[in-house]
């Protein structure tokens, strides 16, 4: 009887089969072109906003890919869609997995979409496998996480959050005056095959794939980026009031040029949120004057400011003192500063951060640790279950545009990645 295992037959005898192994890159590639198609730009990219006719027909493609697998597919009072693989224990809380179908108005073919199909993916290489696992595995796509067409975004993961908060967000309305509620109630008469479910639930835990948005790991040669957290917001709405004018006649002294004062607190702000570093994200994305014509001294403007860092210690001292600076440079106007989203910055488990990186460490994929610059889903999640996400890098770093593109392997790495972790987290 021999018991010495032969040293010479190699680790490829002696290993196990992993989830990973039955990743079929080409068919998750496939699925990018075959979701690009609803919704499709002339320039290459993806218009499609949440719960359109676009997004619910990419609802009912992702159902048909889960019904030809028999895995159940069901969707919830806020239209998010949820694709479960049973577990051997039906009463287990589920591992979720997965991002959004919906995008920006001019949006690429990744964003989102590829956090859904990669977590079915790695759905479909686990029952490919074979595996059973204790907990039921559910890929989920999240309704209106972009918040371009519903304000606010990521709508679908924070109701699931709390769906006692559901009465409020149905009542939203869009700019042409519909509201969320009748458009959740089109996509449940759209796609009557589709099962309606409770909504929320318990989460056993949550891990969502998702392109990087950013350069990083592109710059570094990174495959896949272990997540460590997503950096807190500070959102603020400036409004200067100074009194119209005749451009012609009024003099220097007499003016109360609202327009004077905004540029002044703009760059007294810009000064206080330079960052050698470069970790301090400080935005004036909207600007607006009144009454923006030329020969009259502007009497108001509007603008927003949008600041980000991953420290809530930095978060809380340069935004506390947004108000001041407006105010000392506010001139002869007066100036109201009003903060209108603040959002902690989010540290997600180690185990989930280490579990990814194990992942991707045992495929002899090139690995780091990063910060999400952008929000998702998952920092709704992150208040329920222990939650993570995978990163893949996009071309130079572009996204929200529809020049927004992706290395298939790279997609194909991060769905290997991802299916090993759910596969573990699934037999907890
Ligand atoms: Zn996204």
């Amino acid at each position: 009887m021999e018991w010495q295992v032969n040293p010479t037959s190699g680790p490829q005898a002696t290993k196990p089969k992993a989830a990973s192994d039955y990743v079929d890159g080409q068919r998750l590639w496939q699925r990018h072109l075959d979701m690009a198609r609803l919704g499709a730009t002339g320039n290459g990219g993806v218009r499609r906003l949440a719960l359109t006719a676009e997004d619910n027909e990419a609802r009912g493609l992702l159902a048909t890919w889960a019904a030809n697998r028999n895995f159940d597919v069901s969707m919830d009072a806020i239209g998010n869609v949820f694709v479960r693989r049973e577990g051997t224990d039906s009463h287990a809380a589920p591992v979720l997995t997965g991002s959004h179908l919906d995008s920006q108005p001019t949006g690429g073919k990744f964003d989102g979409t590829y956090g859904v199909l990669a977590a079915l993916e790695a759905l479909e290489a686990i029952d490919t496998a074979g595996f059973k696992t204790r907990r039921p595995i559910e890929v989920v796509s999240w309704t209106n996480e972009e918040g371009c067409r519903f304000v606010p975004g990521c709508t679908g993961s924070l109701v699931y959050r709390t769906p006692a908060d559901l009465q409020r967000y149905l009542v939203i309305k869009d700019v042409e005056g519909i509201s969320l509620g009748d458009a959740v109630r089109a996509a449940h008469a759209a796609l009557p095959t589709i099962r309606q479910r409770p909504l929320g639930g318990p989460v056993w835990a949550f891990v969502e794939a998702h392109i990087e948005q950013g350069p990083e790991l592109e710059r570094q040669a990174k495959t896949i980026g272990a997540v460590t957290g997503i950096q807190g917001t500070r959102r603020f709405e400036i409004t200067v009031h100074g009194e119209d004018a005749h451009a012609g006649t009024t003099p220097r002294r007499a003016r109360k040029d609202a327009l004077s004062a905004a540029v002044a607190m703009v760059a007294a702000l810009e000064q206080l949120f330079y960052d050698k570093e470069d970790t301090v994200r400080f935005t004036v994305g909207r600007f607006e004057v009144w009454p923006n014509a030329p020969s009259v001294v502007p009497g108001k403007v509007f603008f927003t400011i949008d600041f980000r860092h991953p420290d809530d210690a930095v978060l809380t001292s340069l935004g506390d003192q947004v108000a001041s600076i407006c105010e000392t440079n506010r001139k002869n106007s007066t100036v109201d500063v009003k903060q209108v989203i603040r959002t902690p910055p989010i540290k997600f488990p180690e185990r989930i951060v280490a579990a990814v990186e194990l992942a991707a460490q045992r495929l002899g994929l090139p690995t780091m640790r990063i910060a999400s610059g952008a929000a998702h889903d998952a920092q709704n999640l992150f208040h329920l279950a222990p939650t993570g996400m995978i990163f893949v890098p996009c071309e130079k770093g572009i996204s929200h545009n529809e020049r927004e593109n992706a290395q298939q392997a790279d997609l194909t790495a991060g769905a290997r990645v991802l299916a090993d972790v759910i596969l573990d987290l699934a037999n907890e």
